[in-house]
């Protein structure tokens, strides 16, 4: 069960998951910050001592393979680049976190996962179930995204999104954004000295969204604000708190607990567990566009029948996660098509009973059945 946000805030919560930014970790000269990287291992240390249980996923194998290598953009000038970077990076970068968290008496382990790992239910259950065998033998598990063989079509891009992903699969009750800005601000807070820190957002509307930009302040990372609200998205669906805050001091998740500041997304009620996984699924294949109908229907927990549906784009299989879109486009729910898309285009807009008919025997009477859709 997700606890309260005093909890979180008290820092409480069983499970967390803490995500370190690569510019926190690798100093512009490309040198891991050992000094700083000890105060946050220490109170993890001391958070893990005390009983929670706390899943790390770093950045920083591209920034740091970069400078060993010589590569220029930070290694980010091509995708080989990152890929060879990631591969020195990485290996560099387990072995610093598993001496400093030995140092603290603590066993790490490391995790590499790729897009595709986690979209694939099988795979996602398995690596659900590695992260949980671990946390029970009292091991840390460092993540980071197996850059060296994610291609650009089958890659995360940046950690804020892999690290709701992994809080999901580790049925974590937070996440903790470390980062190079201590919160989302109402507007870019470099350029703009009235941008006010947002400390608590309720519910991520298009406000919220539009206050996201895509530039990492660092340009060391991939992120940036807009993949961390993203990321807050799939967390706070999926039953996560999840907070933005500053990793630029010593002991960062003590500095949090006694300062507050920072931005604390509060989480949703808690859906099933397979329909959070459905619901954070980043590989969407097509959309539906429904009528006012449908969109009531879906509301009430309906199923959605190809008569609510007005347009179909997009190149999916039946079993696909598709967008289901309010006439006026926005996304209102997501779930896995019963239909190929081709198959789709020619029973939108009948009646079920009709299906028969138009395509040859099926048996399928719905689009997406309820139980295999989440409504946003
Ligand atoms: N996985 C990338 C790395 O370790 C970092 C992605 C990000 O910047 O969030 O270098």
């Amino acid at each position: 069960m997700s606890e309260s946000l005093t909890g979180f805030r008290a820092n409480v919560c069983g499970r967390i998951i803490v995500k370190v930014g690569s510019s926190l970790l690798v100093s512009k000269d490309g040198e891991v910050r050992r000094d700083w990287l000890k105060t946050l291992v220490a109170e993890i240390a001391a958070r893990h001592r005390a009983g929670q249980r706390l899943i790390i996923v770093s950045s920083g194998s591209i920034a740091l393979g970069a400078r060993r290598l010589g590569l220029a953009k930070g290694g980010r000038a091509t995708l080989e680049d990152a890929q060879a970077a990631a591969a020195v990076g990485q290996i560099a970068l387990s072995g610093i976190w598993a001496e400093l968290l030995q140092a603290e008496g603590v066993a790490a382990a490391q995790i590499l996962v790729t897009l595709d790992d986690l979209e694939h239910r099988r795979r996602y259950l398995n690596a659900s179930a590695t992260l949980e065998r671990l946390l029970g033998l009292g091991v840390i598990p460092v993540v980071n995204e197996n850059d060296s063989v994610a291609t650009e079509e089958i890659r995360f891009g940046d950690n804020d999104r892999l690290a709701a992903r992994i809080g999901q699969a580790a049925q974590a009750d937070a996440v903790v954004l470390l980062s190079d800005i201590d919160g989302l601000y109402t507007a870019n807070p470099h350029v703009d000295p009235a941008a006010e820190l947002i400390p608590m957002v309720e519910r991520i509307n298009a406000r919220i969204t539009s206050m996201a930009t895509a530039e990492s302040a660092s340009g060391m990372g991939s992120g940036g604000m807009a993949s961390k609200v993203e990321a807050a998205r799939i967390a706070t669906g999926a039953g996560m708190h999840l907070s933005i805050i500053s990793g630029r001091v010593d002991a960062p998740l003590t500095r949090w607990v006694q300062s507050g500041r920072g931005t604390i997304f509060r989480a949703d009620k808690r859906k099933t567990a397979r329909k959070t996984w459905l619901a954070g699924r980043l590989t969407v294949r097509g959309t539906l566009v429904v009528d006012e109908g449908a969109v009531a229907a879906l509301a009430r927990g309906r199923s959605l029948l190809p008569a609510g549906v007005k347009g179909s784009s997009g190149d999916y299989r039946r079993g696909d996660v598709v967008n289901i879109a309010a006439p006026d486009g926005a996304v209102i729910a997501r779930g896995l098509t019963e239909f190929d898309a081709d198959d789709a285009a020619r029973i939108i807009g009948h009646r079920s009973e009709d299906i028969a008919a138009i395509l040859g025997e099926v048996q399928r009477s719905v689009l997406v059945h309820r139980d295999h859709m989440v409504v946003l």
